[in-house]
């Protein structure tokens, strides 16, 4: 698994050279590393019917030290998604909100809710295996969704509206003069 994992990447990287597209980065063994052990704890999760064939690990310091696979359909949890709950799990092993220092392996492209948890966790850097066409090409199609943000509210396909702010702003307002918070 893990060679012919490492063979997609290299002919990857080769292909895009041969489109003089941007070529990713260069494979380095450790990066070959962790991204098989994304690719690891995704084939669990799917063999052990936990979720989708997604997995992520977040590395610091050169080790492992949060790991997660898609769980959404165990959990019946549809934000549990493997890089949600691989940051979860560093969080809870860093006892931090932040992932400082860290870097992310996720063995697909984030869709744009893990896209957005990865920005609030603050990583330093995120290496994606396969590719968001990849995804479409098995049925895990996220690009709608990435369609959806830029619309306004009443033109996408699940209505937003804005409704009674004065009452919502309550909470703002009291936030603002609290005094021992903690802010991230
Ligand atoms: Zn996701």
């Amino acid at each position: 698994m893990c060679n012919n994992f490492n063979k997609k990447f290299i002919d990857e990287a080769a292909k895009a050279l041969e489109d003089n597209n941007l070529a990713p980065a260069p494979p380095t063994l450790e990066n070959e590393k962790f991204m098989s052990e994304a690719v690891i704890a995704a084939i669990k999760g799917m063999d052990a019917n936990e979720g989708g064939p997604f997995g992520c690990v977040v590395v610091k310091g050169g080790k492992i030290i949060g790991r997660g696979n898609n769980k959404v359909t165990s959990t019946n949890d549809p934000t549990a998604h493997a890089e949600v709950t691989a940051i979860r799990d560093a969080c809870k092993n860093l006892n931090s909100f932040q992932l400082d220092g860290c870097t992310i392996y996720t063995s697909c492209e984030p869709c744009p809710m893990c896209l957005g948890a990865i920005y609030w966790a603050r990583p330093d850097k995120v290496y994606y295996g396969c590719n968001q066409e990849d995804a479409t090409n098995i049925g895990f199609d996220d690009s709608f969704i990435y369609k959806e943000i830029p619309l306004p509210d009443e033109k996408r396909s699940i209505p937003f509206e804005q409704c009674a702010r004065d009452i919502a702003l309550e909470a703002f307002q009291k936030w603002e003069k609290k005094e021992n918070k903690i802010e991230y």
